[in-house]
């Protein structure tokens, strides 16, 4: 497949798709590194002196999946140096949290197909363990919590029907109950 096509799909903007590095039985490995070719000192903010350092190796980040395979990218963890502040410091992916091994894009689609369903279902359709998955979950409460609270609100603005508040807000499965102890 052109590489030019795999970018588009993946539409990651931050990203240079490279190469299929292997894919074999549910699992799809992708290489890629950032278009950029450097980043801002986090210190003085200026790209200015900022040179690349090699790598400490490569990150392998899980990402949303391709025809139902595990699709994971691996991006270089890029080591970045700032001669004017003499500090080092890791390449920022925006797409992944630093640190994380989960894309935030696979976070979000594990975390709405919970709202739909089960946690052990999540976790059968993202073929992730269970634990991962409540771990995603409980780490998005206080986010969804504030959405929900504004919906609520705008809902309660054009009718006049008693509006659910956010202690009702109940996800289904023996271990996700929220608001009812
Ligand atoms: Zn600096």
């Amino acid at each position: 497949m052109q590489n030019q096509y795999i970018n588009e799909w993946f539409n990651i903007p931050e990203l240079h798709v490279n190469q299929i590095l292997f894919s074999d039985g549910d699992e799809l490995h992708l290489e890629a590194v950032p278009v950029a070719q450097r980043q801002c000192c986090p210190v003085c903010q200026s790209m200015q002196h900022v040179i690349r350092k090699g790598n400490n190796g490569r990150r392998i980040v899980r990402h949303l999946s391709v025809f139902e395979k595990k699709t994971f990218l691996n991006v270089p963890a890029l080591r970045l140096q700032c001669s004017a502040c003499e500090v080092g410091f890791g390449w920022m992916y925006e797409f992944v949290g630093p640190k994380q091994r989960y894309s935030k894009l696979f976070r979000t689609q594990t975390v709405e197909q919970v709202l739909g369903s089960t946690a052990a279902h999540s976790a059968r359709m993202q073929q992730t363990p269970a634990s991962t998955v409540l771990r995603f979950h409980h780490e998005a409460i206080p986010e969804l919590s504030d959405q929900i609270q504004k919906q609520a609100w705008a809902a309660a603005k054009i009718t006049n029907e008693l509006i659910f508040g956010v202690d009702d807000f109940a996800i289904k499965g023996a271990h996700l109950q929220h608001g009812h102890p």
